[in-house]
This record gives structure tokens, sequence and C-alpha cells, in this order.
């Protein structure tokens, strides 16, 4: 659940030692928020940068996975790294400096002899079980056990601020009704000492958090927090424990109406309905082609244990739940005997065990100790073979919509932590990177568009590997299968190249050392790896101490050679191993209707077999449910959630340290920050002077200059000599609006990292990239138009609400065009045009692409940002000079003048769903408005009020939010996964009248100010700090002008709610509505409101 509590995630995945399930490089910033912060990913990063370099990761990580229900969150950006092919050339001139241990947090003052004494522990009712001093991330481990229930806790001292609290429970579920998942909403939803509607929504709307969530995996649930201020973390702390232990939700069966599913009936004259949270957050994931492929691989690999059944949820089946069965199993599983508990940052550890130890002692030792052991799954004798369907659009040629996946379960029970590092490695090896050896197979074969599977992943008790292709035609299915198997064999027979296993090597090592979890808390990334074996009764500690592991894996191969290790790896995991399921997905253009009608079938039936009296009844169940909603706790019930004093804030912004200056001509921006010898360079172009039509080739521009290669190599080892190098280098497209001015920034940032001691070869290689790279492979060029256009397609149904936000803010500012242009429905439109032309026109294509550097690359639109401490930043200066002086120093070209908007009408975008995406906004300046502070804490208060209750609660929709833009002044409304299209769209409308009729306590009003603080002052590392500057120092935005916006957000008042209710009319006078939507939802609305809407359909 990011962004306000719109979200909670559902299922990772992961390979534990590689977890970053932050983005570790990320090039995903907001283009609106004025400060960055946690809201990130909500409604602009789909405009901001090109969906491809979402869509790449940066390690054998979390990624491309099958199994991750709202990856969305998770999905982990580019920074090219590499593996594989011949003997290079042209590194000579780079150093050959070993890796060394990097972490970008200050050096450790931290005494190891902070702790508990076992006395107090002993007091408090806790045995010490083990105690362990982790050198990898600087840190005291103690694990506890709780005498009186066996609950155990994990308490993990450190200097690091941003506090970490998680409690895990074992819950594995029998079936797929989803209880896991909808007991995870509904404990949240009040308890014992907290008895109001949502302390969640509430901790969300008050609090300094930097992480607060919920998230359900196929045989757990987690209830993970973080703060750097200690009162406001022991707070969220006690409500979690509460929520946890002492939920309201197995007494109030109107809870579990509400979050997972009931029946609905306005009036008795009218259909029945489902509606539910969960119910249709699933609807939602079920209509997204790769998530039901995920979930039938996971039913063909496992068809006897717990994980063949989904704990999310399957919309035919959450209707079968009860609310007896329900509460059975939170009595059942929800018990400390059953539970996990982590601590982790610098406060004090005996507070930790007392606040525990509070809770626990009311507990006994459980009944049922063992009923949530999952057993492992058997493997097979011989390999099975599935074939499913799934929704498709009815656009295209469906004969080529084919999906295949190849899945091995790797073993009957968890492996040792050595042979997971090297199945990690191999993974890597095999598929790390566009240049690793079966990807880049796979995409060259032209048998597919783009890659399926999340090669290996193992945050289950048994490890699995995958892999696979969609946009698959019909008659290629067996080539794909085939090509995977002799690819695998002939890597086990002639093994990796040195260079492929140097790069590996050394962007694992950089990514592990450098710990850069990006906004995600390290301390939430360590216990996700620790409870990744903790949760099966193995060693805690095992997953957090990489350093053995490592060497000893690295003396290995240098003993007895790469093959000796890798080889035998995926001849008995893999080729030998029959445990495999071949899942073959088929596209269905009726399904999602069909689906549609099933449903509607049941209720009509059900309906008919009610009586007079069931119908009065249920519509008496369907308005006390809405009542209860509608209400608004009473005061000092709200009064129960601890909350901050505007006291607890700091009244001034912390400026990041930026020194402007200048290097051959061109503007240099330094950073002086502690990066522990970790040197991250910007170096950033002027976009204007390209001509208009050739906007939408850029991010396309942007991914050849990584993955082309050059005229003495190859892209494999272009991109392995930056694996060997770096930690890794990003290429991407940043525009925004400037505030108060016609102008707009358009950027080509080129972001990069490496040890400072390798300052020389990353600048060399961002030289190397943008200067010797050749635009002449014409067939890799058209697997990347493939695999974007097939990456935009999954956008519509996964992510509609930033496509309808980037589609409403391009009838806005020519910025909002350009991002459109670049990463919209636009931008899907072009690549299936740009399909067709690049085998009739590939060298006008090359022609243009040459034409983009041409205009780009100028020393004097030329800007270089720096973040490491002041020494380094003085050591690199010289060789930002020698690359500076590399580039051409003729002026640019003429700014190129660029206008378009896209027309103003409402527009309905088809897609084959059963849930939409409704957006409405309005350009809030071009109505007059001055930005003042007061509109982030009063949009945060919309989102989190208004559109929490109306349009989630009441409308059944997972989310719903609003934001402004303060650069373009464009004021967005967006919901997602929702049941609902007109009525979503007047509830926006009617937020004017909800702000005029506000009435505001001061305890409310201080929530919300203090809750948006919370966003502005999110916790950043060194590297986004920087970034983060130089990002506001692009746009205009000054040091004075933030502290001024913090005032203004600090002195927030009622009145200034009210005064909004105007000027957010705008968005009802003269607001432009897009949705993303099914067909026959936007049929239901022209029934209503004919033509309201211009039908596009693009899939
Ligand atoms: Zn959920």
């Amino acid at each position: 659940m990011e962004r306000a509590a719109l979200l909670r995630c559902s299922s990772l995945a992961s390979n534990r030692f590689f977890y970053f399930p932050g983005r570790s490089f990320s090039v995903r910033l907001p283009a609106s928020a004025p400060f960055s912060s946690r809201y990130a990913s909500s409604l602009s990063s789909a405009s901001s940068t090109s969906s491809r370099l979402l869509r790449r990761p940066i390690l054998g990580i979390s990624r491309r996975s099958l199994h991750r229900r709202h990856s969305r969150l998770l999905r982990v950006v580019a920074s090219s790294s590499s593996p594989s092919s011949s003997p290079l050339h042209s590194d000579k001139h780079f150093s050959t400096l070993s890796a060394r241990a990097v972490a970008t947090q200050p050096a450790p003052q931290f005494s190891s002899d902070v702790g508990v004494s076992d006395e107090v522990a002993e007091k408090l009712g806790f045995e010490k079980v083990s105690e362990q001093f982790i050198e990898e991330c600087k840190s005291k481990a103690v694990l506890f056990k709780h005498k009186k229930t066996g609950c155990e806790v994990m308490s993990v001292s450190n200097d690091d601020e941003n506090k970490v609290f998680g409690i895990v429970l074992r819950t594995p579920p029998k079936d797929s009704t989803g209880i896991p998942h909808i007991l995870e909403h509904s404990v949240l939803c009040g308890s014992r000492k907290y008895p109001l509607k949502e302390p969640f929504a509430e901790l969300i709307k008050g609090s300094l958090n930097t992480y607060l969530n919920a998230i359900t995996f196929p045989d757990r649930t987690c209830y993970p927090i973080a703060s750097t201020n200690t009162k406001d973390f022991y707070n969220l702390v006690d409500v979690y424990l509460d929520a946890v232990f002492f939920p309201k939700c197995v007494e109030d069966e109107l809870i579990f109406q509400q979050e997972g599913w009931h029946y609905e009936l306005d009036d008795p004259s009218k259909d029945i309905t489902y509606k539910g949270v969960v119910f249709n957050e699933m609807k939602g994931v079920y209509s997204q082609p790769e998530n039901v492929l995920g979930r039938a691989v996971r039913r063909a690999v496992f068809p006897d244990n717990t994980y063949g059944v989904d704990s999310g949820g399957d919309p035919t089946v959450i209707p079968k739940l009860t609310f007896e069965e329900f509460k059975e199993f939170h009595r059942k599983y929800y018990h400390p005997s059953n539970a996990r508990i982590w601590f982790y940052g610098d406060d004090d550890p005996s507070e930790r065990l007392r606040i525990l130890s509070e809770y626990l002692e009311m507990f006994g030792s459980s009944s049922s100790p063992s009923e949530s052991t999952i057993e492992p799954q058997r493997l097979f004798s011989k390999p099975v073979r599935v074939v499913h369907k799934y929704p498709a659009g009815d656009g295209g040629d469906l004969k080529k919509k084919h999906m295949v996946c190849l899945n091995w379960l790797l073993s009957d029970k968890t492996l040792d932590l050595e042979t997971e590092l090297a199945l990690g490695f191999l993974d890597h090896l095999l598929l790390g990177t566009p240049a690793s050896p079966l990807m880049k197979i796979l995409l060259d074969s032209g048998l597919g568009d783009d890659i399926v599977g999340g090669g290996m992943e193992d945050d289950l008790l048994q490890p699995q590997f995958s892999i696979g292709l969609k946009g698959v035609s019909e008659d290629d299915i067996q080539k794909v299968e085939d090509l995977i198997l002799t690819t695998l064999k002939k890597l086990s027979e002639e093994g990796f190249e040195t260079e492929a296993l140097e790069a590996s090597m050394n962007t694992i090592e950089f990514h592990l050392r450098e710990n850069n979890t990006g906004s995600f808390p390290r301390g939430l990334a360590l216990m996700f790896q620790s409870i990744g074996k903790w949760i099966y009764g193995l060693d805690p500690f095992g997953p957090l101490k990489y350093e053995k592991p490592l060497m000893a894996l690295k003396a290995r191969i240098a003993k007895e050679g790469s093959k000796a290790v890798f080889s035998p790896l995926i001849e008995k995991f893999i080729l030998n191993n029959h445990h495999r399921a071949i899942v073959e997905m088929q596209p269905d253009p009726e399904k999602a209707s069909r689906d549609d009608s099933l449903e509607r079938e049941t209720l009509e039936k059900l309906k008919a077999s009610m009586t007079e009296e069931d119908l009065a009844e249920l519509t008496r169940a369907t308005q006390e449910l809405k009542l209860k909603q509608e209400t608004p706790d009473p005061p000092e019930v709200l009064k129960t959630i601890p909350c901050l004093h505007l006291d607890d804030i700091p009244k001034r912004t912390t400026p990041t340290p930026i020194e402007v200056g200048e290097i051959n001509g061109s503007k240099v921006l330094q950073h002086d920050l502690f990066t522990n010898d970790v040197l991250y360079a910007e170096v950033v172009f002027d976009m204007r002077s390209l001509k208009q039509e050739l906007l939408p080739l850029v991010p396309l521009f942007c991914q050849s200059l990584l993955e082309m290669g050059t005229k003495d190599m190859s892209f494999v080892q272009l991109n392995q000599l930056i694996g060997r190098k770096t930690g890794g280098i990003s290429v991407y497209p940043f525009t925004s609006s400037v505030r108060g001015s016609t102008d707009l920034c358009s950027h080509i940032i080129v972001r990069g990292k490496a040890m400072t001691g390798r300052a020389e070869d990353l600048f060399n290689l961002v030289k190397c990239v943008l200067q010797e790279v050749q635009f002449s492979d014409q067939q890799r060029f058209k697997q990347f138009v493939s695999q974007s256009k097939a990456g935009m397609e999954s956008s519509l149904s996964d992510g509609g609400h930033s496509i309808a936000a980037s589609r409403l803010g391009a009838k806005f500012t020519t910025a909002g065009w350009i991002s459109e242009q670049m990463g919209g429905v636009s931008y899907l439109e072009f690549l299936q045009d740009l399909e067709k032309r690049v085998d009739q026109d590939w060298d006008g294509i090359s022609a243009s692409l040459e034409e983009i550097r041409t205009s780009l690359l100028s020393k004097d639109g030329c800007l270089v940002n720096l973040t490491a401490d002041g020494k380094n930043l003085t050591a690199s200066e010289k060789y930002v000079s020698k690359f500076l002086d590399c580039l051409p120093s003729s002026s640019p070209a003429a700014t190129a003048s660029w206008s378009a908007r896209l027309p103003p009408g409402n527009e309905a975008i088809v897609i084959p769903s059963q849930v939409n995406y409704v957006g409405k906004a309005a350009n809030l300046y071009e109505a007059g408005y001055q930005l003042h502070g007061s509109v982030y804490v009063i949009s945060n208060h919309i989102s989190n009020t208004w559109l929490w209750d109306r349009v989630r609660l009441m409308g059944g929709a997972y989310g719903g939010m609003s934001q402004f833009n303060p650069y373009s002044g464009v004021y967005y409304f967006v919901s997602w996964r929702d049941p609902n299209l007109l009525n979503t769209l007047d509830v926006y409308d009617a937020t004017g009248d909800f702000l005029r009729e506000l009435e505001l306590d001061n305890d409310t009003l201080t929530k919300s100010i203090i809750g948006t603080i919370g966003d502005v002052d999110s916790y950043q590392l060194p590297d986004a700090k920087g970034y983060n500057s130089m990002l506001r120092y692009l746009r205009g935005f000054t040091e004075e002008e933030r502290q001024q916006r913090r005032e203004e957000i600090l002195s927030t008042s009622l009145k200034n709610f009210r005064e909004f209710a105007d000027v957010v009319d705008a968005v009802k006078h003269k607001g432009v509505s897009v949705a993303v939507a099914s067909a026959g939802h936007i049929d239901a609305a022209h029934k209503d409101r004919p033509s309201y809407f211009q039908v596009k359909k693009v899939v």
C-alpha cells in the first residue's frame, strides 16, 4: 500500500540474496511533487520516463516476477550492468580496481555493547536464544523467545535512524477464497484499543512514517512499518500490535463484508451485485494477462500443497468464503506462537521488549502450534503441460498473442545458502541484463515480444525457476520450448565467458555492498531476507551474512573455473529435473465478457430464488453497511490514535548542500554528501533542440545507446564493460512544466554510479555510450519496438490510472503532451506504427536516431550533477573536464518551438478488463489559482477522507486519489480497479461541496498537516538527495521557496480548505474526463450520458 494507503501490496517474490524491493537506482521520480515524496510512483511516473526503462531489472532481483501481485509497487528500474560474449578489445584504458566494501551510510560509530541485559529480558518474559554481530550491515542482532507463548523476536540494533518494525504470521491457505488477504485488509479496520473505522487510514494521514503497509504472501502475512521519529515509531508499533492481536473484524461482520465481499442491492427493483475491496482488487489482478499466467504457473508447479491455491483470492471463489471460516482463520493463525517479530534501528532495545511483553503476556501457549507448517511439494516423476485462456483485447493478430513459460521446481527442500547464492549468480548470468545469453537469445529469436517468468525465485519454501516468452505465435510455441532447453544445454556444455562472469560478479557485489534500497527502508529489506528462512524454522541470521558464502563462491570459481561451478547446477536443477511444468496461455477476447455474464447469471439466479422479504432484508443490509461507511468516527474515538504535535515537527527544511559551478563552460552541480566512496553522477542534455516529430523516438533512442554497441564493441561487450567497471548506467528522458511560465524543461539524463576510484572509467563509458554507439542494428531495434509495445499494452490493464493521468496531462500542457508521446496511449500508437516501419524504412529511422544525437550533444546545453563527499568530488573534477572537452562545442540548433496538446474532449480507452480506471482533471493555473502550500494538505485530505470513503469503501474500488502538479497546475483525480465509472466522476465533481461543508477540528487538521510533512520529509539516501536537488534546480525551485511552502503547509487552516472549494470546482466545470475502461462499462455509461466519451480502441 504505497501512496496513501491505497495500494496494499499483496505478494512478493525475489531471490533472497539480491532483494531490492525499492528501486536501487531509481529513475522513476515524480514529475509533479515539489519535494520528493513517497507519492513518487502514483501519477506521474508513467509520463516522466519511458515505460521501457521502468521495466528493466537491475539484478537477478525481484524482477520479471510472475507472482508479484502489484509489480507496480516494486518494479525495479534500469541501470544497465551485464554479462556474456567474446574477448574485449577496447577496455585497456579502464582501470582494474578491485571491488571493495561500500555502503552509503556513514562509517559506523555504533558501539556493539548496546543491548538488553539478560536480567531485563528475563524480567519481561523473554529468553535470549542467540546473539550475533552482523558485519555486513554493522548491526548487533539478538534473537529472543517469549517464554510463555513461544513468540520469536529478532532485535537488530545499529545506527540507522530509519527504524523498522514488522510482525509476520505464517498463514497458508487451503483454498482460493483469499482468507489471508481479506484478513490482512480487515485487521487494519479497528481494534480493541483503537476502535475507529480505519486506524490504518488515520496513520497514513497523520504520521511521519517512512513505510506503512500490509502484505500477503502465498504462505505468510506481513505487517511492516518504519519511521525516523522515535515517538512516531512506537505509536505505529502499538497500533499495529493491537490490530493484529485484537482486531474488531472478528466480531463485526460488516468489516468482513466491506473488505472481503458482500451482495449489494440498493433497491429491490435493481440488480444484485458483488462488492468488496479485495473482491475488486482481485478482479483487477485477474484481468491482467501476466498475473493470470503467474497463477496458472503456481497451480501447475505446486498441485499438491498450499502454493497451488491463491492466497490473494480468486474472484470466482471469494464469494464462497463465510464469516465463520474467516474468524476461525484469525483464531488459529494470529496467535503469538505463530508470529515472528522484527525490530531494527537506533532505538532502545529494552523498550522494544517492554512494548511486546505487554501484548504477549495476554496470551498462553497455542493449542495448535504446528498447524501452519508448510508441507513441501513432492517432485514430479515426469514433466507436465497445461493450457489456459487469458482475457485479451480483440485487436491485432490473436494468433500472435500466445504466452509460453517453462517452470521448474528446483528441489523438494530448502537449499543451503551457498547453493542459493550460486543459483542467484547463475540467474544473473542467464537473465540479468539484455546482454545475458538466455535473455538475448530469446529476444533475438524473434519468436516473441518480451520475456515472461521470474527467473530464480527462492522466497518460498522451495525454489523455482521460470522463463518464457509472450507475444508468441501459436505455431512457434514448441520452438520457444526447444530454444530454452537447447540454450541451457549449450551453456552447461560450454560455460560462461570470463567477461560475463566478471561483470555479473561486480554488479552483484556492488549492489550488495552499496545496499541502496532507494526509498524502501534498509531494515525492511533485511527483514524480508531473514524472514524467508526464519518463517520455515531455519536460521534467521544466515541470510544476512552474505560475505562468507560470497567469498567461498568466488574462491571456488577462481580455483575450479566457472564451468565446474555452474554447469552441474544447470544440469542438476534444470536439465535433469523432471519437475518441469510447461504453461501455455491462449488469448481469449471473449473471456472478460464471458466472466462478466457468468457473474451476472449467478446473481440473477440468486435474485430469482429470493423472496420479497429476502430482497427487502438485503436492501436494508446494504443500507446499513453504507450508513456505517458514511458515518464518521466520533471525535473521542479518533483521539485514541496517538498522534504527534506540530511542535514535534521541525520548522525548517533540511537543505541539501549544493554548489553551482562551471567546468569548461558547462554547469556543474556538486553535492557534498557522505556516500562511502561511491560517486553518483548525472549528465543532463537539453532536449529542446529536437524537432517535435522526433520526440516519440526518444525512449528508443535512450535504449539504443545502452543496447546497440559501438564500432569496436558489440552491445554485449559494452554491457559487460559497464557491469565490470561501474554500478550501472541508465539513460532516460525527463520532462516537466516550469511553474509560472509557458516554458518547460525537457532533458535526457544519463545516470551512472561507480566506486570513486573508477570515476574515470565511469565518464569514459558515458562518453562511449553517448558518442560511439552506432544505430545500425535493425534487428535489435525491432526487438526494442516489440518489447516496448508489449510493455505498454500490459500497462494499460495494470496501470490504467497512470495512462489516464498521462492522457489528461497531455490535454493541458505541452510538457504533459511530450510525456504522453513517450509513455502514454500516443506512444503505444506510435509503436504500433513503428513496428511496420522498421522493415520498410530502417535507413530513415536510423538517420532520425542519429539526428537526435546530433541535436542533443553539445557542451553548451550540458549540465553535470555529482554526489559524493568533498574530497571525492574534487578528485572527480578532472574527469568531468576531460569528458566535457570531448563534447562538440557548437551551440545547439535553435530551440525548437514545441507547442502541442491533445484535443480537449472526454475520452474512454477500451481495455479487456472487468474493472476501470477513471480520471478527471483541470488546469487550476489557467483558472486563476496561485500556488499555496496548503494545496498539498488539502489534496492529501481529499484523497484520504473523501475519496477513500466514497471511491474505495463505498464505491468498492481498490483506490482513488487526487494530486496537484505544482509545475503545470493540473489537478487530477484518478481511481483504480474501479467497478464504477460515471458514479466515480460524480464523486469527483462533488469535491467542492465536500470542502464547503467540511468541519475540521484541530486534531484532524494537525494530522493532515503532519501527514503532508511526512511526505515532504520522506527518508532519502544520499544519491536521492543529490538527484532531487538537481531536479529542483532544473525546474527553478529554490531552497527559499521550499521553506516558504513548508511554512504554508504548517500554517494551513480550515479557511484554506473552504477557499479551495471554489478552486477545485474548476475540475467539475471545466475539467476533462479520461477513463480506461471495459467496453461494457462504457456502453452502460453512454446509456446514461449519450456520447459523453469519445471512444478509443488501442488493443
Ligand atoms: Zn489487497
